[in-house]
């Protein structure tokens, strides 16, 4: 990848100059041609005193350049050049060849086309345009030499993914084995009559697996895989973007068999607008798109996959049968799945007897595939560094943090008073937390730094649930603005540390009366977000005002029942960020005990 746009930007690089270069080349040129005709200003000549001079038999030859004003006279042996406005060429000719059939004596420079040419200064004058087709061939050369169609491997057995390097996801890959039947032995379906997907959507978060997936089709099938993205094809020079998508199907039919993959294909399916400039690029590049799904053969063994995370965005056009009309979720790994992927990604690492990949699995719930490679990597980078013989459970606790929240940041300079608002912040989230059936699980509390966060509370995660309640919702709320109720409480200030925890609240809440239809005064209805609410005819300006009181209802309400709790148990709060402050770190052992005395 960064090869590539390194590549690109020399290209880039190379194009601009020559561009400008012979910009310059073209501006000297036209400079150079308005000081003559400065000079045939001097020597204007009126359309009637020319025909005169003609009738007079004063004039010798007329040379005449197309689409040019000026003319050039010869007179007594002189030749002259003289602007003059002729108001009909055509006229103008013929009255020239009457005079000449009538013996005058005018020479006539003529081409074959019937036109008269000032032959002398025709390349001279088509010189610009010369220029101008030589700078587009060239940009046409750049384009191809910048063409990013990846072809992993013409020969196929190198892409040596297959489908057992690909954990869960066995509901996903049952569909897809038809596909690599039909890569293998076309015919058979051909000859059925079957129709088979041309395109197919794999549809979900960036790290669960749709290039891994896509990549194991081509090599179960043993065809090449191309594959390109779709913010690549967006590009600054108009029609380029179409011309890589006519590019990369070209090459396709080549070697054919084979698999394309396009991934982030919403960079260029995003509903199309009648709007100009980049818009109008990309729906120039939506459409070749469009066309070169249509246009397969039926012979043609070549199936388009296409990923995103944003399904709801795409141009509907995009989803027609005979384009991407099948649409596969790739859903975030279960637990079962989750332990798959590490068991696939432990391979060849070391690890200590009492490491066990089910009970990560368990503390990983809503972690991508990516995530939990990256994990075990991570584990396996600590492990390393601390002269471990084998990775172990300590070191993939470590790892699971760093891949949560970045780097731990022990030597970052904290102020005591930092240290102390974040003690009382993190300590606010957790003892309010402690009183919530849905929200209880901490895991760890802490307030040593981490990316950007200065501190952080860990919930236990170990259960997969497929729906939110609305209890557990409005009890996530009340734990979340737990952080900013004991900052006012404790220090009466508050900080800017808790702007994630607001912005989050606030998304949960707008979504449970917009999305989930949880709000009593609103009712079950499916609501835009509330950033462009007043789009909507169908429910008014009103509805927004509504949907914004009811949010800040959910909002105040949690926020005073999280002050509540804290000041029925503020010696709990003290306590908690005390220790806090002194280890730095509790874990969830200890912060129950508090409790428990
Ligand atoms: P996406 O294309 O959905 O963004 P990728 O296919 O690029 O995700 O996944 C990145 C990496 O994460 C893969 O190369 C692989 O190492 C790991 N990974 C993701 N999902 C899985 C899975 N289901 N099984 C095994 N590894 C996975
Ligand atoms: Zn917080």
């Amino acid at each position: 990848m960064d090869q590539n746009n390194e590549k690109n930007k020399k290209y880039l690089m190379i194009l601009i100059g020559v561009t400008v270069a012979l910009a310059l080349i073209v501006a000297t040129i036209i400079i150079v041609n308005n000081r003559n005709v400065d000079k045939q200003d001097e020597d204007k000549i009126a359309y009637t005193e020319l025909i005169k001079m003609i009738n007079e038999g004063q004039i010798e030859k007329i040379e005449m350049t197309v689409g040019s004003t000026s003319i050039k006279v010869k007179q007594n042996n002189v030749e002259k050049e003289k602007s003059a406005i002729i108001p009909n060429t055509q006229a103008f000719i013929e009255l020239i060849q009457e005079k000449v059939q009538e013996g005058n004596n005018i020479e006539l420079i003529q081409n074959q086309l019937n036109i008269f040419l000032k032959i002398s200064s025709g390349i001279y004058s088509w010189l610009p345009t010369i220029i101008l087709i030589i700078l587009f061939i060239v940009i046409l050369k750049m384009q191809g030499l910048g063409e990013k169609g990846k072809v992993y491997d013409a020969e196929a057995s190198k892409t040596k993914t297959k489908f057992n390097e690909v954990a869960g996801l066995d509901e996903e890959k049952q569909e897809l084995i038809e596909i690599v039947d039909f890569l293998k032995q076309p015919e058979k379906f051909n000859q059925m009559g079957a129709k088979i997907p041309r395109g197919v959507l794999l549809c979900g978060k960036p790290g669960t697996g749709k290039t891994l997936i896509a990549k194991a089709i081509a090599g179960e099938a043993a065809v090449p895989f191309i594959s390109m993205s779709g913010s690549e094809f967006i590009e600054m020079f108009a029609g380029l973007g179409a011309s890589r998508v006519r590019k990369l199907f070209e090459k396709a039919k080549k070697i054919a068999p084979c698999i394309i993959f396009i991934d982030e294909i919403d960079a260029i399916g995003s509903r199309r607008s009648s709007g100009n400039g980049a818009e109008s690029e990309n729906n120039q590049t939506l459409n070749q798109l469009l066309v070169e799904m249509d246009g397969f053969d039926r012979e043609e063994t070549i199936i388009v996959l296409a990923a995103t995370n944003r399904p709801e965005m795409l141009d509907k056009a995009l989803l027609r049968p005979g384009r991407f009309d099948r649409q596969i979720v790739i859903a975030l790994p279960d637990l079962n799945g989750r332990e798959d992927i590490l068991k696939i990604h432990s391979r060849g690492k070391r690890f200590n007897a009492d490491v066990n990949l089910r009970s990560i699995a368990e503390d990983t719930a809503g972690f991508t595939g990516a995530e939990l490679a990256n994990i075990l990597n991570e584990s396996a980078i600590i492990a390393t560094t601390r002269g471990h013989a084998a990775i172990s459970n300590g070191d993939i606790e470590d790892a699971v943090k760093k891949v949560m929240v970045g780097l731990e940041k022990h030597n970052r300079v904290v102020s005591e008073k930092d240290k102390k608002l974040t003690a009382y912040h993190e300590a606010g989230h957790a003892v309010v937390s402690r009183f919530l059936d849905t929200q209880k699980g901490i895991k760890e509390v802490s307030i040593i730094p981490r990316g950007v966060a200065g501190g952080y509370t860990m919930y236990k995660t170990n259960e997969d649930k497929f729906y939110t309640s609305k209890t557990e919702m409005e009890e996530k709320l009340i734990s979340l603005l737990g952080g900013r109720a004991a900052e006012k409480i404790a220090l009466n200030d508050i900080s800017t540390g808790a702007s994630n925890d607001i912005e989050v609240a606030t998304k949960i809440a707008s979504d449970m009366v917009t999305v989930y239809g949880m709000n009593d005064k609103i009712g079950p209805v499916s609501l835009p977000s509330t950033n462009n609410i007043s789009d909507i005819p169908f429910f008014g300006e009103n509805m927004a005002d509504v949907i914004g009181q009811e949010v800040k209802k959910m909002i105040d309400l949690s926020y005073n029942r999280a002050q509540e709790i804290l000041v029925q148990h503020i010696d709990k709060l003290h306590i908690v960020a005390e220790t806090l402050l002194e280890k730095e770190i509790i874990s969830g052992e200890e912060f129950n005990k508090i409790f428990e005395e």
